[in-house]
């Protein structure tokens, strides 16, 4: 299928693009990396009037360090963010997740923002993030705000976001020499959406772990928060956490619901073994 007839407008500062965005009261959309939105727009699930292409806004690409946090910017891309020494090292749970999203030519394209922004519910960043605790700056006609991680994703494919807004960043801690992290999917293919998916930070303390979050995607509408199995794995327990896991997925195309519970202790078991392992 081809997409219904739409306007093309380059924005070249955020401001461009948000007075862009206002200017064609929730009719525009912004195109990032493209790779979500040229399909939904080619399946006709979606007929923007105007596309608002922000590829050519400088300074929302980078990378950076500060304070103990880790900003990424929106339009940072899938493979830059694969290649980046710093995200190696201060922010491993997105480089254990990286390799697993689409094929190279997809993540060459891809941006983190657009990622957040299409909030798949079976997408990698989206989870990785929540489990991070990381929070989302976004920029609008009434100025900047930031929304926790775990309040952002509001629902199926939805998000914090308003029809004007655009997703700037990304920010969470940045990792320690305590920090714990792991990351598991099954899915058909490699690069395939995950049937099921689990990302997941702590912190070591001791023998131990503390501060456990468990976030698995492919399982419901949003990122999901597995808190009692988060609770019993702090405890010690793998068979406690997978015991607990209150987790209630849906049938879809891919497995029945109770498949993919089964399937979620079974992630959670090899992701539990890589947060009990100290980083290389
Ligand atoms: C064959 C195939 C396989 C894929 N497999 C996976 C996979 O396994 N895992 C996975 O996570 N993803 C997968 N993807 C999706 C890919 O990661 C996309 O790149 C990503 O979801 C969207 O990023 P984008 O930059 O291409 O956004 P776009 O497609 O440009 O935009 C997506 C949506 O986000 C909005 N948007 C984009 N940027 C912003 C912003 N800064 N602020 C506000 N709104 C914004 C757009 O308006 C649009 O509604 C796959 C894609 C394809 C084509």
């Amino acid at each position: 299928m081809k997409p219904a007839p739409f306007a093309y407008a380059k924005a070249r500062t955020l401001d461009d693009a948000i007075r862009l965005l206002g200017e064609h009261k929730g009719e525009a959309k912004l195109l990032a990396g493209g790779q979500s939105l040229i399909a939904t727009l080619n399946m006709r699930l979606s007929s923007p009037s105007l596309l608002v292409d922000i590829n050519g806004v400088t300074g929302l690409d980078g990378i950076s360090v500060k304070d103990g946090m880790i900003e990424i910017g929106a339009l940072a891309r899938h493979a830059a963010l694969e290649r980046s020494p710093d995200i190696a090292k201060h922010a491993p749970l997105i480089a254990l997740a990286m390799p697993h999203i689409a094929h190279p030519a997809i993540r060459n394209r891809g941006t983190i923002g657009g990622s957040l922004a299409y909030a798949d519910p079976a997408a990698e960043l989206p989870a990785c993030v929540v489990a991070l605790d990381g929070e989302i700056g976004i920029i609008g006609t009434n100025g900047k705000r930031t929304v926790k991680a775990g309040d952002f994703f509001r629902g199926l494919f939805e998000t914090a976001l308003g029809p004007h807004d655009v997703l700037s960043a990304v920010r969470f801690p940045a990792a320690n020499s305590d920090t714990r992290v792991g990351f598991a999917e099954l899915a058909r293919r490699h690069g395939d959406y995950a049937l099921v998916g689990l990302a997941a930070a702590a912190k070591a303390s001791g023998k131990s772990l503390t501060d456990v979050r468990l976030c698995y995607f492919g399982v419901g509408a949003t990122p999901v928060r597995a808190r009692k199995a988060e609770a019993a794995l702090a405890a010690g327990s793998v068979d406690d956490a997978v015991m607990a896991l209150d987790l209630d997925p849906s049938d879809d195309i891919q497995a029945t619901g109770a498949v993919k519970k089964h399937l979620a202790g079974v992630l959670l078991r090899r992701v539990a073994k890589q947060l009990m392992e100290p980083r290389a």
